[in-house]
């Protein structure tokens, strides 16, 4: 056993130091399967102290640490490099809910909380805490935070950067930031907490957070949409904005591809509605009003929709059952493409009225460098955000299709990036898009990011390899 893991166990408790080949191997590969790094140890702290302890043993022997949520983060970030020299700080243990602060609004959360088990607190308080993800039951609120987390609510109450109060950190020298204020004003200087919000654990490592709560939606309503085209998807989610107003809570696009690949590979999944149809949209209003006021409003929008040509068809869900049943068939998306086999992945945002064009200029220009190129699109449309992964064509071997990865990601990217968007929009950069994020931010915004890495880690032991 080296020095360094004697000490780790010494502080935090044998039991939660593993150094142990096997028993490490699922802490070292990413959820899509496509890292494998290696490391000195993984370690499992029960409390902020015992994490700052191990922060202060690594840095005064200058070892690198790996902070690790749930290990559902789809860019190699909580992947260790395949140098073997860093030490891995999974939070999984720190699984308390602090506080549930009904009169303010508000929850204190570790860091290994999963995202269901927030929620579930929140609604023990008679409170929603609206971030949703497919992977809330293991994505971990550290990761969430880390990885600014999107997902399906975004349209209503933002993203998690909205959803932090305060946050709880351990700096990379090992000291405690107890920043876990829990107010709606505070402007006291520069607002720390957003820069460990987003920063891939490349900062700090965070503990616990101050979370937002809402009121309780106490009724909801979902419709699958068939619409003739996206235009057609764009115009609808305004139609809906200015009927419903902020009670369009979800507003999500399925192309056909990607519908199809959920029926084809996850049990007991059922088509939505009797035709085919090459675009569809998942509708969700949220509200205080009775269900079937709500319904009501849903339906007539719905209606209008047809009489002008936005939708063709559409199933509004009669029950809770149903809607899950839709719900499902979005959510098994990214499962349903990792069962169909590798893919190349695209996680981008252009402004929403963008959408439209982006689609229709990637795919002729994709398909003018391979046409039986498979396009999957979904995601949400309501922020101008889509998942565009390509699926390897069946007479292409798995080395033809990576090695085009750089070719795609020039057109998708470079496109992107005329429409005045983002290569990443809610995934986060890990290493799989560390290059081409430095190739599309200016010099001067990588310039300040390299200037805030120094000023808190110096030594660059945290997460090296990551982000920048
Ligand atoms: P991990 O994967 O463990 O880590 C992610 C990053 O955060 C790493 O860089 C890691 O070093 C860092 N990190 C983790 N914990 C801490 C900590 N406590 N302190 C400091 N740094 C830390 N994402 C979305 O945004 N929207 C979606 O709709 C969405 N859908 C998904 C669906 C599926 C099926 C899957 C598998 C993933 C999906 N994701 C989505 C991606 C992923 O779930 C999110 O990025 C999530 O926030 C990651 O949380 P995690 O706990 O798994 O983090």
């Amino acid at each position: 056993m080296n020095d360094v893991v004697a000490a780790l166990a010494n502080a935090i408790g044998a039991q939660y130091v593993i150094d142990d080949p096997a028993a490490m191997a699922p802490y070292l590969t990413d959820w899509r399967g496509r890292y494998t790094g290696r490391a000195i140890a993984v370690v499992r702290p029960g409390s902020t102290q015992e994490t700052a302890d191990i922060v202060r043993i690594c840095a005064s022997a200058n070892v690198p640490m790996v902070p690790q949520g749930g290990n559902t983060g789809l860019c190699g970030g909580a992947t260790p490099l395949p140098d073997g020299g860093s030490v891995l700080v999974s939070m999984a243990r720190m699984h308390r809910i602090r506080t549930v602060d009904a009169a303010n609004n508000a929850l204190v959360a570790e860091a290994g909380c999963t995202l269901a088990a927030v929620q579930q607190a929140a609604e023990g308080g008679d409170r929603l805490f609206p971030l949703s993800l497919a992977s809330e039951g293991s994505c971990l609120v550290g990761g969430n935070i880390s990885t600014n987390a999107g997902g399906v609510q975004v349209l209503r109450y933002g993203n998690m950067r909205d959803l932090v109060l305060g946050v709880e950190v351990v700096l990379p020298d090992g000291r405690v930031w107890n920043g876990l204020r829990s107010l709606r004003k505070d402007n006291t200087g520069y607002d720390l907490k957003q820069l460990f919000i987003g920063a891939e654990g490349t900062l700090g490592i965070v503990t616990a957070a101050a979370l937002k709560l809402f009121p309780r939606p106490r009724a909801r309503a979902t419709a699958w949409v068939a619409v003739p085209d996206p235009r057609a998807a764009v115009d609808l989610l305004s139609l809906l904005r200015d009927r419903c107003g902020e009670r369009a809570t979800a507003f999500e696009l399925v192309g056909r591809s990607a519908l199809d690949l959920v029926l084809q590979h996850i049990p007991a999944m059922r088509a939505p509605l009797a035709g085919v149809h090459d675009w569809h949209v998942l509708v969700e209003l949220a509200d205080a009003l009775d269900g079937e006021a709500l319904d009501d409003m849903l339906e007539r929008t719905i209606a209008a929709a047809i009489d002008s040509g936005l939708a063709v068809d559409a199933a509004v869900a009669s029950s809770i059952a149903q809607a899950h049943a839709l719900w499902a068939l979005r959510e098994n998306i990214s499962e349903a493409q990792k069962i169909e086999g590798i893919s190349i992945k695209h996680d981008i945002s252009v402004p929403v009225s963008a959408i439209p064009d982006f689609l229709l200029q990637a795919q002729q220009a994709l398909a003018a460098i391979w046409p039986d190129v498979r396009i999957v699109t979904f995601g949400h449309l309501g922020d101008g955000n889509l998942h565009y992964n390509l699926s390897k064509p069946g007479a292409v071997d798995n080395a033809e299709f990576v090695a085009r990865t750089r070719d795609v990601n020039r057109i998708v990217h470079d496109l992107v990036g005329a429409l005045n968007g983002s290569i990443s929009a809610e995934h986060g950069i890990g290493q799989l898009k560390r290059e081409e994020n430095a190739r599309y931010k200016s010099e001067v915004e990588l310039d300040l990011m390299r200037a805030v890495k120094r000023a808190l880690d110096p030594h660059g032991l945290m997460n090296p390899g990551k982000v920048i």
